[in-house]
């Protein structure tokens, strides 16, 4: 579908102005469709995916609705959670930046009420708020609706899910009739379209399905581990790509737990995020996300959603989504505001399968990547730190390290050996192994011909399960009798009477002559390459 550009909008010079400074370049698409149909006046239902610019496709209209000489109540915004009330009132703030007279105000339980009533008796022409403490200044009258001429249900689907109905119901029943109802949601449960027809009048329903702003920027990678290996390998990566917050999902609340605490147990400043925490603890959890003094957050699905935070560079999947939906969903966390960013995902065994749905899903690329080595983290520490050394010689002021190193060299050791030993106490890690997380899994029952990669020829061998081979036996026979050394081999599929293997085509001619004839297991080996179709 056709983006507009927001100069296409007709927009008042202050908020043009405003959303230049916050970035936007044109408007997304669900922004594109319902910023024109809100402003008409008709009731709308929008739906569409996390991170596709729905606060300001509603903000927007929202904020230029508002009669400035009149100080009250004109718009309410309902959303399901505390955090998502205070982002969605910081972006509108952002939207306001340069606009005079227009009050906003996010209403959420938690906070002492006393103070929300003071900044309410102060007039606000616009409140962002959960139901429940919506309610509650309902029923003190510090809230009064019957001036209501907007209505926005943010997440939709979530409040109800929530159990906010009855909530949402009380408080669209105190609206006047003649206001406008704009509802959005990811997705359009039986609830919600009672919802519409219940308190929305001929309302047009907008539609977009993919999340066209962020999956683009997204480099998504799936790395085959063994389940005992993940931490190590999302250390690994995290060490590698040096990223500046990770949000990391996981499919249970106790596989948040227990991560967050090998992860703190390895060094890492990592915390959890999921239902069972108390809502203090969240807001502290999110606190330290956006502050930046949290490296890596770990989090459940659910408690994810109304995460907003722009700067995540890498989403891991440590464990596949249940449902493909789902990885959409968290991959959206990344590559925000025009960013690029990153999602990891890590397969065990027949999780391949699910990768595959996902692919087929979304119609995305999600490449094989290969874990790095110890020694590849070492080197990109070791460019680090020597960029490090060579700030601090710049900087000057050496002199009483100096003299230190002066008596060391009188003991006749030299001046590159001390540098080494330095580098060596900063650097190298006793505890650390180095072991080969990659780990591809074999379906003995289909040889996948779809996982040969290019360059790799397919050869077949005389010999299989009935032979008692296994793959450990093949990759030693070839690695033993050939040039090629065992991670060059592709993957190897045994069956009961034969094995096909794949081999970089550059080693075929020296597989085929050096194999030929060996005994494997006992029996004799006859190698050839593999027909077409099999
Ligand atoms: P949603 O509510 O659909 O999940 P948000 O409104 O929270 O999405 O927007 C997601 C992110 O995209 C926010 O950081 C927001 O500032 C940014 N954003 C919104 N509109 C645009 C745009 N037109 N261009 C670039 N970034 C945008
Ligand atoms: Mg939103």
């Amino acid at each position: 579908m056709k983006t507009l550009r927001f100069d296409e909008m007709s927009l008042s010079p202050e908020f043009a102005r405003a959303i230049k400074d916050m970035g936007f370049e044109e408007a997304t698409p669900i922004q594109s469709q319902a910023i024109d149909i809100i402003r008409s006046g008709r009731d709308v239902v929008g739906q569409s995916q996390t991170g596709t610019g729905k606060t300001a496709a509603f903000g927007i209209p929202c904020l230029e609705s508002v009669d400035v000489n009149n100080s009250r109540l004109q718009a309410v915004i309902l959303c399901p959670t505390r955090e998502l009330a205070i982002q969605i009132c910081e972006e509108f703030r952002k939207l306001l930046k340069y606009t005079d007279n227009i009050k906003v105000a996010p209403i959420y339980g938690g906070q002492p009420i006393d103070r929300q009533i003071t900044a309410l008796r102060k007039g606000v022409q616009v409140i962002i708020g959960t139901p429940g403490r919506v309610i509650d200044h309902m029923e003190r009258r510090t809230l009064k609706m019957e001036t209501v001429k907007m209505v926005v249900l943010d997440e939709a689907d979530e409040m109800l899910d929530m159990g906010f109905r009855e909530d949402i119901e009380t408080i669209l029943n105190r609206m006047p009739q003649e206001r406008q109802t704009i509802m959005f949601s990811a997705t359009m449960p039986e609830g919600i379209l009672k919802l519409t027809k219940d308190y929305q009048v001929d309302p047009e329903h907008i539609r977009v399905v993919h999340k066209e702003m962020t999956v683009p920027l997204i480099t998504q990678m799936y790395f085959e581990v063994r389940e005992q290996a993940k931490t190590e390998a999302l250390c690994r990566l995290i060490d590698m790509e040096n990223p500046g917050l990770s949000l990391v999902f996981c499919n249970t609340k106790k596989r948040v737990d227990e991560l967050v605490e090998q992860m703190q147990g390895r060094g890492y400043f990592a915390e959890g995020l999921h239902g069972d925490l108390k809502q203090q603890q969240r807001d502290f959890v999110m606190k330290k996300f956006r502050n930046g003094t949290l490296e890596v957050l770990v989090a459940t699905d659910v408690a994810a959603r109304g995460i907003d935070v722009d700067d995540i560079d890498i989403v891991f999947n440590y464990d596949v989504p249940q449902d493909e939906e789902y990885y959409i969903h968290r991959i959206g966390r990344t590559a925000r505001a025009g960013k690029s960013g990153k999602a990891y995902t890590f397969v065990v065994g027949r999780e391949i399968y699910k990768v595959r749905d996902i692919i087929s899903f979304t119609h995305v690329r999600i490449a094989r990547g290969k874990l790095p080595s110890l020694g590849d983290i070492e080197a990109v520490k070791a460019n680090k730190f020597a960029d490090e050394i060579k700030a601090v010689i710049d900087e000057g002021h050496l002199a009483k390290y100096v003299n230190i190193a002066e008596k060391i060299i009188a003991e006749d050791y030299s001046a590159l050996d001390i540098a080494a030993a330095l580098i060596k106490m900063r650097l190298h890690d006793d505890s650390a192994e180095d072991i080969d997380l990659d780990f591809q899994y074999h379906d003995e029952r289909k040889p996948k011909r779809e996982f040969n990669d290019r360059g790799m020829i397919r050869l077949f061998i005389n010999l299989g399960k009935k032979n008692k081979v296994n793959p450990r036996d093949i990759v030693g026979a070839l690695a033993g009798e050939t040039g090629i050394s065992g991670k060059q081999i592709g993957s190897i599929d045994i069956f009961d009477d034969f094995t096909f293997v794949d081999i970089p085509k550059e080693y075929v001619a020296d597989v085929l002559m050096g194999m030929q004839n060996k005994k494997l297991k006992g029996n004799r080996v006859k190698i050839e390459r593999a027909k077409k179709g099999k």
